[in-house]
């Protein structure tokens, strides 16, 4: 599989500009890059913390997955995120091990990550990702 550590960890907040003040003002970490990623309808705001990142996501739709999640759940842990070394590869392998994918093919996420889920049934309840660099 070769993961080499947890990138980020994804948090669904209702308003990224009041979650980024705890971040910034009690935390003390200080937010780098604020995005839109229009195919996932989120804006993500992003804090770096030893290898791993914070990605704080607000949603741009009710209708998209971070919208859903929020009116089901509430605000909270939304994903884990992995970095693999070869995405392809460790989807192949999560799939050969029964393992629900979400995303059969890597797509483009935030950071110019190639990103891809697999699916939160089949990973006890936690919505699981594997990312890795883009070339
Ligand atoms: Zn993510």
């Amino acid at each position: 599989m070769n993961i080499t550590h947890i990138e980020h960890i994804g948090i669904a907040v209702k308003n990224l500009e009041e979650s980024i003040k705890f971040y910034e003002t009690v935390l003390g970490l200080k937010c780098y890059a604020i995005e839109e990623v229009t195919d996932q309808k989120v804006k993500t705001a992003f804090f770096q913390v030893g290898q791993t990142k914070i990605e704080l996501l607000e949603s741009t739709d009710s209708e998209g997955p971070i919208g859903k999640f929020i009116e089901k759940k509430g605000e909270g842990i939304h994903h884990l995120a992995f970095a693999v070394k070869n995405l392809q590869s460790a989807l192949n392998h999560a799939k050969a091990n029964d393992i629900k994918l979400i995303d059969e093919k890597p797509r483009r996420g935030a950071e110019r990550l190639n990103i891809a889920f697999l699916h939160p049934k089949s990973t006890n309840g936690v919505l699981t990702e594997f990312c890795s660099k883009s070339e």
